[in-house]
């Protein structure tokens, strides 16, 4: 463990200080934040840098499985506070409307990344977490004399002796790691929305469309989310977000019907690009790679964050049972390929039954048909519940 420096720290550090501390954690999703709060509930000393200042919106279906609830509600990392939805349904449309319907094995809640990751940010600076927050990583040296040290686009420096990666699908730092995937161009584009709408509240919905799918379901308050999914070529086609959503969403009655009886909060939407699912290791120059940066889920199975928060649980207790730092990638390396590596490649195959007309409407037929099939298939992107 590295030595700590007598200094006087407030949550929020200020960027001219020289840092050196034991563990760096890039990037303050679920999974940094996760990770945070229970190295520094274990008396770890924790650099958090995040390039965003709290609280802010993401680009997410905030469909969060059930099976992190129980660890979130040990932990008090559970945001009761701020009112999530219970979600105990769902249903499915293929691109001409037809319908199907089935129980969520697991289930799950419904909350704002706005709320929830704000909320962590918060226990995270109760329990002693520091953070560099509006700052970016822009560069990690991987460890001289067993220190890795940091560049931030401030200037700065930081030393660390274990650095997480915690910066989500895409970073500035995989490029400047060189990690492959990057130089491939992803066909994906993200949008999101908060709307007022009339949908059953435990109802998780996922409606195709040609060249995507689109979720909605409640999260906080009276507000639903409406996220989807689709390929850039369709944004190039049509020209404008608004007519991509005229001319390809709308051609099911279902998804017309939604936006045009929805009342929507923002004036513009969240939009993200480049998503892509490519395969991604979980150990890369020696960093703990959590969460999207380890490789993400396709979003129709719904447990990206849930992934995230189980991986930022692994890196913790990795780090706290181990003291080397080859000791801790072999321990977090195995455990993240158990618990992930099969679940994300199924999630690429049911990708394949979405956003084309014959195959949303054989996902339906699957699901009205062969309901125990559907069932199998659902499970086994999902993952047991977590303590
Ligand atoms: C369209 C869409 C819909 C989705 N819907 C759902 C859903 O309904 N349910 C679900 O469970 N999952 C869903 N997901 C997936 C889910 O959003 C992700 O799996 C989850 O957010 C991953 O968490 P994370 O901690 O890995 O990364 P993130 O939550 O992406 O956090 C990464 C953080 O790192 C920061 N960062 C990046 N680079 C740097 C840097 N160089 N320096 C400092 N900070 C940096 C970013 O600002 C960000 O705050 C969806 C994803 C998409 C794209």
């Amino acid at each position: 463990m590295v030595e700590k420096e007598t200094r006087n720290f407030s949550n929020e550090i200020t960027e001219d200080f020289m840092h050196q501390v034991e563990i760096a954690i890039i990037g303050g999703g679920l999974s940094g934040l996760v990770a945070a709060y229970l190295l520094a509930k274990s008396g770890r000393d924790v650099l958090l840098v995040e390039k965003k200042s709290y609280p802010f919106h993401r680009v997410c279906g905030e469909y969060i499985s059930n099976e992190v609830s129980a660890f979130l509600v040990e932990e008090g990392l559970f945001p009761t506070a701020l009112g999530p939805s219970t979600l105990t349904r769902f249903r499915l449309s293929s691109i001409n409307g037809r319908v199907a319907e089935m129980p969520l094995d697991l289930g799950g809640f419904g909350i704002s990344r706005f709320g929830f990751d704000h909320f962590l940010y918060e226990k995270c600076k109760a329990m002693g977490v520091n953070f560099l927050l509006n700052t970016q990583v822009s560069d990690v040296v991987e460890p001289k004399e067993s220190l890795f040290e940091l560049s931030l686009d401030t200037g700065s420096t930081v030393t660390a002796s274990f650095v997480l990666g915690a910066f989500g699908k895409r970073s500035k730092i995989d490029k400047a790691l060189k990690r492959p995937f990057f130089a491939k161009r992803s066909p994906f584009i993200g949008v999101k929305y908060h709307v007022r709408t009339l949908h059953e509240p435990d109802m998780v919905a996922l409606h195709n469309f040609e060249g995507g799918y689109c979720g909605i379901n409640k999260v906080e308050d009276d507000i639903f989310n409406i996220c989807y999914l689709a390929n850039r070529h369709l944004l190039k086609k049509h020209g404008s977000i608004a007519a991509m959503e005229t001319e390809a969403l709308f051609k099911n009655p279902q998804l017309a019907k939604l936006f045009n009886e929805s009342e929507f909060l923002w004036e513009k939407p969240e939009v993200i690009n480049e998503i892509n699912f490519c395969t991604k290791k979980p150990v890369e120059n020696n960093i703990l790679m959590l969460g999207d940066a380890a490789g993400m889920i396709t979003p129709l199975c719904g447990n990206g964050m849930a992934i995230a928060i189980h991986t930022g649980k692994l890196a913790a207790e990795a780090i706290l049972a181990h003291n080397s730092l080859k000791k801790i990638q072999t321990a977090y390396a195995s455990s993240w390929e158990s618990y992930f590596e099969k679940r994300l490649y199924i999630g690429r195959m049911v990708q394949r039954l979405f956003g084309s007309a014959a195959q949303s409407d054989f996902a339906v037929g699957l699901v009205n048909q062969f309901p125990y099939l559907a069932r199998q298939i659902m499970r086994r992107t999902h993952g047991e519940k977590i303590n």
